[in-house]
C-alpha cells in the first residue's frame, strides 16, 4: 500500500526542483496554487556551469519579470548556476504555499478524470490537480506525455565544465576589471566559452570573482560511450570528475596550453589539476507535445536545446511563468477550467521552443561527430 499524502484545493506536484521546476513552482504559488516539488537528489546546492540569466525574450508578462528578478538578484548577466538556483530556494522557503521535499525520485507518474499523481521511490503518492514535469533532459514524466517518442537524443558532443576562484589562479592571469564578461576563444576544431562571474558572496571585486568555462569538444564520443554516459543515442549521465581517466586529463591540459589564451588558460589548467571539472554529453529534443491531460511539461523535460543557445533557461522561464499565467485564469479550480488552462499553455508555448530547438540544431549538426 502507498503512504498517500493530504490533497488539496488547486493543488500542482512538480517533478524536479532544478531552476524550472523552482521557478514554476513560485509562480504557481503567487496565483493561489498550493505547490508541492518533488527532487530525487539531496539539499546539497548543484555546482558546475554558468549560464546566461539575461538571454532571449523580452519578458511579456509581469509574472516573467518577477521570475526573472529573483533568478538573477537584479543582475542581468551570467551567473554561477548555483546562485541562481540558492537565490529561488531562498524564495520558496519563505513561501508557505509551496513545499518542497528532497530525496525523492519519482518513478511513476498518472492520472485520471480527477487528478494527476507521482509515486515516489519511498512508496509515497503525492496526488495534485495537476502534475508538472520539471525533471530535465532525460524526464520520466514526458514518457507520459509522448511515450512514441520520449528520449532526448546524443547531439555527437560534450562540455567540459568548471568554475574556479579567481584567487586559486596566479594573479598576472586575473582578468582586469574592465575585462569583457563573456570570452569565446576559438581552438583547433572546438572552442571555449568563458565567463566571469561574481563570488560565491555576489563579490564583483579582483580577486574575490569567479572564472566559469565551457570547453565544446567533439572528439570524446568513443570515451563517453566506454564510460557508459551515452549509450547508443542516449545520454545516461554526465562524466563526472572522479571517474575521468588520468589519460584524458594529461590530454585536456596538452590540448589547452596548445589553444586558450588567459585567463582561461589558468582556469582549465587548474580545474584539471583539482579535477573540479564534469563532462556534460549534450542532448537535443524537438517536442510534438508538452502536454497529455492533467500532466504538462516545462524546461529541458519539454525541450532540449543546444548549451551554445544560452536561451534554455530563459525558455525554462517562459513556460514557468505561461504556465502560471494560464493556471492563474482558473478561478474554481473546476477540472474542465484546468484543461482548457492546459491546452492554452501548450498552444502558447508548443510553436515557440519547437523553432527554438531547431535553430540550434543546425550548429550541432555541423559540430557533432557520430
Ligand atoms: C553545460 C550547460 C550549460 C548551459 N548554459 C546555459 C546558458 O548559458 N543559458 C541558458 O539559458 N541555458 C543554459 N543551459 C540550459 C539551462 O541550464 C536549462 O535549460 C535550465 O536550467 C532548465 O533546466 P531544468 O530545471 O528544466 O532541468 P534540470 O536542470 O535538468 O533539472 C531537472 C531536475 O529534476 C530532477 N529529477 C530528474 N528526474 C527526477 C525524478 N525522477 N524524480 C525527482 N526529481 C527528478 C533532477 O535531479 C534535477 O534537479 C545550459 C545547460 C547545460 C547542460
Amino acid at each position: 500500500m502507498y503512504q498517500s499524502t493530504i490533497e488539496t484545493n488547486k493543488s500542482a506536484i512538480i517533478v524536479g526542483a532544478s531552476l524550472c521546476g523552482l521557478m514554476t513552482g513560485l509562480a504557481l504559488a503567487r496565483t493561489g496554487w498550493n505547490v508541492r516539488i518533488l527532487e530525487r537528489t539531496g539539499s546539497n546546492p548543484r555546482s558546475g556551469a554558468c549560464l546566461q540569466v539575461d538571454s532571449g525574450d523580452f519578458d511579456r508578462s509581469e509574472t516573467a519579470k518577477l521570475l526573472r528578478n529573483l533568478a538573477s538578484g537584479g543582475i542581468r548577466s551570467v551567473e554561477a548556476w548555483s546562485s541562481v538556483q540558492s537565490r529561488l530556494r531562498a524564495e520558496i522557503e519563505t513561501d508557505p504555499r509551496i513545499e518542497l521535499y528532497y530525496d525523492r525520485r519519482v518513478e511513476t507518474v498518472d492520472q485520471d478524470s480527477d487528478a494527476a499523481w507521482a509515486v515516489t521511490d519511498k512508496k509515497e503518492l503525492f496526488r495534485g490537480d495537476i502534475l508538472i514535469g520539471a525533471d530535465g533532459h532525460r524526464s520520466i514524466v514526458r514518457r507520459h506525455v509522448a511515450p512514441d517518442r520520449p528520449n532526448a537524443i546524443f547531439a555527437g558532443y560534450m562540455i567540459w565544465v568548471a568554475i574556479v576562484d579567481e584567487k586559486d589562479i596566479p594573479e598576472k592571469y586575473r582578468p582586469a576589471l574592465n575585462a569583457p564578461v563573456v570570452d569565446m576563444p576559438s581552438g583547433i576544431g572546438d572552442f571555449l566559452l568563458g565567463s566571469i562571474v561574481s563570488g560565491a558572496d555576489g563579490s564583483r571585486a579582483p580577486g574575490e570573482r569567479r572564472l566559469g568555462w565551457a570547453w565544446y569538444d567533439n572528439t570524446r564520443n568513443k570515451l563517453l560511450r566506454q564510460m557508459g554516459c551515452v549509450k547508443g543515442n542516449l545520454v545516461h549521465h554526465s562524466l563526472n570528475a572522479p571517474d575521468i581517466p588520468e589519460a584524458t586529463l594529461i590530454e585536456l591540459s596538452r590540448q589547452a596550453m596548445e589553444r586558450w589564451p588567459q585567463p582561461w588558460l589558468a582556469a582549465t589548467l587548474q580545474s584539471i589539476k583539482t579535477r573540479n571539472i564534469t563532462g556534460i554529453p549534450i542532448a537535443e529534443y524537438v517536442p510534438d507535445q508538452l502536454t497529455n491531460g492533467r500532466i504538462v511539461l516545462v524546461g529541458d523535460a519539454a525541450h532540449v536545446l543546444t548549451p551554445l543557445s544560452a536561451s534554455g533557461f530563459n525558455n525554462s522561464l517562459q513556460d514557468a511563468a505561461t504556465l502560471a499565467d494560464c493556471m492563474a485564469k482558473d478561478i474554481g479550480g473546476n477540472g474542465a477550467t484546468i484543461k482548457e488552462a492546459i491546452s492554452e499553455y501548450e498552444a502558447l508555448r508548443l510553436n515557440h521552443v519547437r523553432g527554438a530547438v531547431q535553430s540550434g540544431q543546425a550548429f550541432s549538426r555541423s559540430f557533432g561527430r557520430k
